[in-house]
């Protein structure tokens, strides 16, 4: 574990990355997680006809003006996936795919809405047989049976590695592309529909059939927002904010599609805007606080 940051900003598309220029132009520390390629959703926009100030420009050509910014500032993104958001007081402990731990006292949740819909189940056995990040919990499942629902290529390594710990392993498809696994790793194509079990998770149902297993993985982009930050309130499917971005969680804050409709670029980047700043009040609050407590 390294430093403590100001800040942790999860999310590359507008309202991360305005989040993160903004707190650089107000001297705090951050980390920015998310992708090289900064978000899918402004890569593949035919054309964008209302960011002001750049007319009919490309989802192409406004990523390479965001990463442009970026570089300009020298802000630089880690492309490690966070997993678990965890309160810890007057911090938070932030949990990634690569089984790595980091702390801040503020968060950002900038992440966007490509979670889709949770399972019948998926939530009541969370914890219990339920998993999001096979790297983090492969070790409990150790000559045990498990499914992997994979949401993207991506997950294909994780499956695999999860094949050298586990007795069995299913692994079901959640995309049209070719599946390319070792022969240990039996694929399924079926399409998930519940997860059940008395006190752990004991049973995928699919449309067609049902797995008897000891875990579940789901390998989403993206996890629902309650999921990946236990506590958080959420309204209508979104994360439920105040005009300054404040989550129901002191010293977290979020932005841009995640807090709901209208789902627009210009407004993800101001919303980011705002909970950086929010973020600023809140860190030189207790910083100050602090001091007086010292003195
Ligand atoms: C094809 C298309 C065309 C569109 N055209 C327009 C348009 O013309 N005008 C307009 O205003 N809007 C348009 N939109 C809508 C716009 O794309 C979204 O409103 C906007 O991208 C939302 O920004 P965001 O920052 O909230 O989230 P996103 O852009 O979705 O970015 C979310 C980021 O979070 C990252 N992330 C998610 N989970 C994690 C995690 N656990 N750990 C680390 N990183 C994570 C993702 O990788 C991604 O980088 C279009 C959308 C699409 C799909």
């Amino acid at each position: 574990m390294g430093a403590r940051y100001d800040a942790a900003i999860i999310g590359t598309g507008p309202a991360g990355l305005s989040a993160a220029v903004t707190l650089k132009i107000r001297n705090k520390s951050f980390i920015l997680f998310g992708s090289s390629s900064l978000s899918e959703k402004v890569e593949k926009a035919h054309e964008i006809n209302n960011y002001l100030g750049l007319p009919a420009v490309t989802g192409a050509g406004l990523a390479k003006r965001f990463d442009e910014h970026l570089k300009q500032m020298q802000i630089e993104i880690n492309e490690d996936r966070i997993t678990g958001v965890y309160a810890m007081g007057d911090y938070y402990s932030l949990q990634s795919k690569s089984n790595q731990s980091y702390e801040a006292d503020t968060v950002i949740l900038a992440t966007g809405v490509n979670f889709g819909r949770s399972y019948e189940g998926e939530e009541k056995f969370l914890g219990r047989g339920v998993s999001y990040c096979a790297t983090c919990d492969a070790p409990l499942y150790k000559n045990k049976k498990v499914a992997i629902i994979g949401f993207s290529p991506k997950e294909e390594a994780e499956a695999e590695f999860m094949s050298e710990v586990a007795a069995e392993v299913y692994y079901i498809p959640a995309y049209k592309e070719q599946v390319s696994l070792n022969n240990k790793i039996k694929v399924v194509n079926d399409t998930p529909v519940a997860i059940e079990g008395k006190i752990k998770a004991q049973k995928l149902v699919m449309k067609n059939g049902e797995l008897d297993v000891d875990g579940i993985f789901i390998l989403r982009e993206s996890v629902a927002p309650s999921q990946l930050v236990p506590g958080l309130v959420a309204e209508n499917n979104h994360v439920a904010v105040n005009r300054r971005m404040e989550t129901s969680l002191k010293g977290c804050f979020a932005c841009g599609d995640i807090t709901g409709t209208p789902y627009q670029y210009i407004k993800s980047a101001g919303e980011g805007n705002v909970a950086a700043l929010s973020a600023v009040s809140y860190i030189d609050e207790k910083r100050r606080a602090n001091k007086q407590q010292n003195k």
